[in-house]
């Protein structure tokens, strides 16, 4: 039995709301952090989706598959000869796996040396912000808290059409554990998992056809990333089908049979695995008694204000329950600045600067506003633009593909968004976060020296190129 009273109770050890647990706790808060993730051996841990089924592993098989197919396709350009490359699959998803159990180990470590009391359990709110606590064997405890943030994530979108089974239909967890790697692979849906699992799989072997139901690819990005994008995956050989609505599924013994329709009628397709990726969906099932105050919107996020208060007294949400893009970077701005709140400091999400980042090879990445939003709002911006081919990394990386794409106002100078697609874009892009933070202009990034020759030289060029400045690349 856990003594029960505290200053903060965080539900969900997520990267939103065990980053909150943390940093409330440093703030000389006593604090309580309940996790209620289950993995497949029924074993609990903490670190959320990220950790265990999100980030973390997804960026693991991303470096084994790119490894992998660089092995194959570009050691011998480097002049480096190899015997036959083969894949040992067992070997990289025993990797994927000790990556996870390493950091999700670290976040018990984590809460433990900040002083958090981190229990495994599933927290229900009650009125008076009282949380019931139900461990996996089922037996009950009661805290109460004088602060309560609930930060309990989200969960895959199920189509009906689609339902999981687990084994040939699958969500983006089922998707990273695949034991032999699809013949024949069909994703549903070309947003960031799309992209990245498909890319993994593709890498390993499979055929991939990607069907978004959108006729627009990569419809919330910078049109001309998302075009050259779409080049970059064609080449690739991943197959993506824009306009695509999914109708029906059927699991036999030979594997699924996919079937659409798009401009040209009804489709149909044989494969393998179907994953599902179609969006994620805030996850309170079991979460809120009644009498707590505390508001669904009609889409089920829990509604907050601007500073994630709840309006419910003293009830906090941040991360994927809440309004804004799903991504853990964002959720952990959130839960460290209700930490603050609570403790009377001053704290700050800059909303507008979230970067987002879609971790395919060329990596995709981009902070502020889009050149279609820019002229949508009729402001009045100047461009410029810097292809890595141009750059002497690059070229030493054989990375040559991409480029990267700054917008500036044309009469004040601020940086209104960057776009990079490109090697380490992901990398890349905390420059121009940074500089955007403190309200920096093209002349700041102009005026900023870059080291010789690096990667980050383009995003230095591409500020010149927006004053028709630029050294090495013909000015356009
Ligand atoms: P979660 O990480 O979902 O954590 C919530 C936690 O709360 C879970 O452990 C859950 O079990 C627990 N919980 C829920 N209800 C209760 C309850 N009642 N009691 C106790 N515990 C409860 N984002 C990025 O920024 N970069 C990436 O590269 C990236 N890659 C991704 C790849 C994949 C395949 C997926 C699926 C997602 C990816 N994301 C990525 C998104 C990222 O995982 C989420 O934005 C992030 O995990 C949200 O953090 P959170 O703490 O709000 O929620
Ligand atoms: P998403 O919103 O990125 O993409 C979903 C795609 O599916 C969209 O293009 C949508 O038009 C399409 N779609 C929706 N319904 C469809 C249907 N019935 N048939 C065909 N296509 C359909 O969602 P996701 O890829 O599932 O990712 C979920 C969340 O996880 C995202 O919000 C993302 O931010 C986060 N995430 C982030 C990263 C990263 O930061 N690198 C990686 C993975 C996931």
């Amino acid at each position: 039995m856990t003594d029960s009273n505290f200053d903060v109770i965080v539900i969900g050890g997520g990267p939103a709301g065990y980053p909150a647990a943390i940093r409330a706790a440093q703030n000389g808060l006593k604090v309580a952090c309940i996790d209620g993730w289950k993995n497949r051996d029924g074993s609990n841990a903490f670190g959320g989706t990220c950790l265990n089924a999100g980030c973390i592993p997804s960026k693991a098989l991303l470096e084994s598959s790119e490894l992998y197919h660089r092995a194959q396709s570009e050691f011998a350009v480097h002049g480096i000869k190899t015997g036959g490359i083969t894949l040992d699959l067992a070997a990289m998803q025993k990797r994927r796996a000790g990556i996870v159990k390493g950091m999700t180990g670290g976040i018990a470590s984590l809460l433990k040396a900040a002083g958090v009391t981190a229990i495994f359990g599933t927290g229900k709110l009650l009125p008076g912000r009282v949380v019931e606590v139900t461990a996996s064997d089922g037996s009950k405890q009661q805290l109460s808290g004088k602060h309560v943030i609930l930060a309990s994530g989200s969960t895959p979108v199920e189509l009906k059409s689609l339902a999981f089974d687990g084994k040939n239909i699958v969500d983006s967890w089922g998707a990273l554990e695949f034991d032999a790697v699809p013949k024949r692979l069909c994703v549903i849906g070309a947003g960031v998992i799309g992209l990245e699992l498909g890319s993994v799989w593709k890498r390993l072997g499979a055929e991939v056809v990607v069907l978004e139901a959108l006729d627009k690819f990569l419809a919330i990005a910078d049109q001309q990333l998302a075009g050259e994008a779409a080049k970059q995956f064609k080449k690739q050989g991943l197959d993506i089908r824009l306009g695509a609505k999914v109708t029906a599924a059927k699991a036999g013994k030979s594997g699924v049979t996919v079937s659409y329709t798009d401009a040209k009628g009804e489709q149909s397709l044989e494969v393998d695995k179907v994953v599902v990726a179609v969006g994620r969906r805030p996850y309170t099932e079991g979460l809120l008694a009644e009498g707590t105050g505390v508001k669904l919107d009609p889409r089920g996020f829990i509604e907050v204000d601007e500073h994630c208060y709840s309006g419910a007294e003293n009830v906090w949400a941040v991360g994927d329950v809440v309004r804004g893009p799903m991504l853990a970077h964002k959720g952990k701005d959130e839960g460290i600045a209700v930490a603050e709140r609570i403790a009377g400091r001053y704290a700050h999400v800059s909303y507008a600067l979230i970067p987002s980042v879609i971790y395919t090879a060329p990596e995709i990445a981009w902070v502020g506003q889009t050149e279609e939003q820019l002229k949508a709002a009729g402001v009045s911006y100047k461009t410029g633009v810097f292809p890595f081919a141009a750059s002497g990394r690059a070229k030493a990386m054989e990375a040559t593909a991409g480029f990267v794409k700054l917008l500036a106002d044309k009469d004040s100078d601020d940086i209104l968004g960057v776009h990079i697609i490109g090697p380490m874009a992901g990398e890349l892009i905390a420059e121009a976060v940074l500089a955007m933070e403190f309200r920096g202009s093209a002349e700041d990034l102009q005026r900023t020296i870059h080291a010789h020759p690096t990667l980050s030289e383009a995003l230095h060029e591409a500020a010149l190129a927006a004053d028709k400045r630029a050294i090495d690349n013909i000015n356009r």
